[in-house]
């Protein structure tokens, strides 16, 4: 093992353990926002797989630029504004390209983790007044069903340990720490809220308790 790896791999103990995701494949991925890196993973304990895009030299020894990004089909694909997913998504690809340096891993668990049938039947009852936590309730589902350690493996896997974190979302900040990653800066990633989104951002913080200003 040569030094320069071997001091990573004090600095970050964790990177060393045997990871429970495998790399697929890797390939260039130009996009609207500026050239990347895609990557797919596939867990090796479940059928769950990730996509990560990237762009620079992945080092151990700077802080980089990260996103967890969930899933957010109806928003991510179709714009709707019912929810923030997919201004912050491009938003954080704006800012990656704009460093020349980071990583989105792209985890596949649609409506906090129900799958995207459960959460149009979540929409439903909302539209019948309930808010998004009530919704997953009356269904029978945890507000929150999402888990993120093999997104952290992923960004090991990469070659990061430092961590300047794009999210407001305080669950997914204890994730990556207790999965050994360390996060020197969290960085607020506020998209202006249309209307009909507000109601919903009101909801996760102050029922799910993300780390928003207004
Ligand atoms: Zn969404």
């Amino acid at each position: 093992m040569d030094a320069e790896l071997s001091k990573a791999n004090n600095d970050c103990p964790w990177a060393s353990r045997a990871v429970t995701v495998e790399r697929v494949a890797t390939a260039d991925l130009p996009t609207e926002h500026g050239e990347f890196k895609i990557a797919g993973y596939r867990s090796l304990n479940s059928d769950e797989e990730f996509v990560v895009l990237y762009k620079g030299e992945m080092d151990p020894e700077v802080p980089t630029l990260v996103r967890i990004h969930s899933q957010c089909l109806t928003g991510d694909v179709f714009g709707s504004i019912k929810c923030d997913c997919g201004p912050q998504l491009h938003k954080a690809l704006e800012m990656i390209e704009a460093e020349g340096r980071g990583a989105i891993v792209y985890q596949q668990q649609e409506g906090r983790g129900i799958g995207i049938l459960n959460k149009i039947r979540a929409y439903a009852l909302q539209d019948e007044g309930a808010d998004t936590v009530e919704a997953n309730e009356k269904l029978g589902f945890a507000v929150d069903a999402r888990t993120y350690q093999q997104c952290a493996e992923i960004l090991f896997d990469l070659g990061l340990c430092r961590v300047r974190v794009m999210s407001n979302n305080p669950k997914k900040l204890k994730a990556l720490e207790t999965a050994g990653l360390r996060i020197v800066e969290r960085i607020p990633i506020e998209i202006e809220a249309e209307e009909t989104a507000a109601h919903y951002l009101r909801t996760k913080k102050e029922k799910l308790g993300h780390l928003l200003s207004f």
